[in-house]
């Protein structure tokens, strides 16, 4: 069996159309061959609406009840999916995270995996099934539902991966994939194809978390290639791999030759791959993002661009895997811009 898994963010789920529209993609790749695990966030904002809902009940609700609550959200995507898909003539069906197999500590709202027997799944793709899986759920030993925290479907799609063997594990959401810098902010910002589990991480670190964080860290540990992309362009999107130590990914799942001897090249010459920025009260601290950063001529690159600029660098500390620059407020936009052109050449 070619096991994928297609996660699917919120903001791809927050109609009946967007739905039927995932289901749609999850149809195309069983099409293709695979044994498809689909597995779902709660329809757009539904986890925050379902915890104002429990406020106004109870302002210090048990962490039990919230989490009972909150999983909710993900079981309505699942059922509503495999309907979905039915509805078209597939065959589907929706499992929640303790038939997933899911087993979790009892840390309620941020429970952590522990072991994940998912013959349930196996066997419904055995039947040649689509497997529906609501996201963020788990079960204790004493069987009581959990949650993975925030963004904790990122981490059922990672950690049933993992169980499962899969080829690979697709995000899909509202994004192409990561970009040099934040296309709202700088509007020649361009998609990376490829980018390293530390990477992801260093941006969480400097206040852009991309995918859960939690996720990444499992991605990495159990050498999971992710590819995030979205639900509404049909764009190759962002792989997320352990592309420094092997210089390559599995067979089945690499990317185009072209882009492999991009990122090889880029390896050997190190360099930044991406900028990030974070606004405090009283200064805009900006992060660069790559490899072999904390050498001269990144630094004199950096001085000398906001020098030129007109941009009073009030702090800068240089590491090999990013460099974090502090500016006052005002000129956090210019700098990020001066740097993005300087070092990513638009
Ligand atoms: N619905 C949950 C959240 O909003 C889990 C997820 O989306 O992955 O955090
Ligand atoms: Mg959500």
């Amino acid at each position: 069996m070619k096991i994928k898994i297609m996660k699917f963010g919120g903001t791809s789920l927050s109609d009946p159309e967007k739905i039927r529209l995932a289901a749609g993609h999850a149809a195309g790749e069983k099409k293709k061959g695979f044994s498809v695990v689909l597995v779902l966030s709660a329809p757009g904002q539904v986890t925050d609406e379902l915890l104002e809902l429990a406020r106004r009940i109870n302002p210090s609700p048990k962490a039990r009840e919230l989490d009972a609550l909150l999983s909710t959200g993900e079981s309505l995507s699942a059922a509503l999916a495999a309907m979905a898909l039915e509805a078209e003539g597939h065959r589907a069906v929706s499992i929640s995270g303790a038939q997933a197999g899911i087993l979790t500590d009892s840390a309620f709202s941020n429970a952590s995996v522990l072991d994940i027997n998912p013959k349930r799944i196996i066997s419904e793709l055995k039947k040649g099934k689509i497997a529906v899986v609501a996201g963020f759920q788990g079960i204790t030993r004493s069987g009581d539902i959990t949650t993975l925290g925030r963004g904790g479907s990122d981490l059922t799609a990672v950690a049933l991966a993992a169980a499962l063997k899969a080829e690979i594990c697709e995000l899909y959401s509202d994004v192409k994939g990561i970009y040099t810098a934040n296309p709202a902010l700088v509007s020649s910002a361009r998609k990376l194809p490829r980018v390293s589990y530390e990477e992801v991480m260093a941006m969480a670190e400097a206040g852009t978390e991309v995918r859960q964080l939690r996720a990444v860290v499992y991605a990495k540990k159990h050498k999971i290639p992710l590819v995030l992309r979205s639900s509404f362009d049909s764009e190759p999107g962002t792989w997320v791999g352990d592309f420094k130590h092997t210089g390559k990914s599995p067979e089945v799942t690499a990317p185009p030759a072209s882009l492999q001897k991009t990122d090889i090249q880029f390896e050997a010459s190190g360099g930044v791959r991406c900028l990030s920025i974070r606004k405090h009260e009283k200064s805009a601290e900006i992060t660069l993002i790559g490899s072999k950063l904390n050498n001269r001529k990144i630094k004199k690159a950096v001085l000398s661009a906001a020098l030129t600029n007109g941009c009073r660098l009030t702090r800068a500390a240089y590491f090999p895997g990013k460099a974090v620059l502090l500016t006052d407020t005002q000129h956090g936009e210019k700098l990020l811009k001066v740097l993005h052109k300087v070092f990513i050449g638009c």
